[in-house]
């Protein structure tokens, strides 16, 4: 793990670092530096990420809280993100 200089209790920006390691902001697409995609965010078990509004969602929910836009099918997949996303 590298230190970016990310103070604690910003969360609510969350921003994304980039594998090169460049702090990018939320609403950046990919990355300002090296135009890499953004990596996905580390969801908790169950959780998902809406693909319109970038929305976090439970897993109990069934459409997005925020802008009401259905769950992605491809929770298939998920599980193995999860793996490879293996908590630290
Ligand atoms: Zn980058
Ligand atoms: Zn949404």
């Amino acid at each position: 793990m590298s230190k970016l200089g990310i103070s604690h209790g910003c969360t609510n920006l969350r921003n994304f670092a980039c594998r090169c390691e460049f702090m990018n902001f939320s609403k950046n697409k990919s990355c300002l530096r090296c135009q890499g995609s953004r990596p996905k965010r580390e969801l908790l078990p169950g959780e998902w990420e809406c693909p319109s509004c970038d929305f976090m969602n439970f897993r109990k929910n069934a459409t997005c809280y925020k802008c009401r836009c259905d769950r992605p099918k491809d929770n298939g997949k998920e599980y193995e993100d999860q793996i490879w996303n293996s908590p630290r």
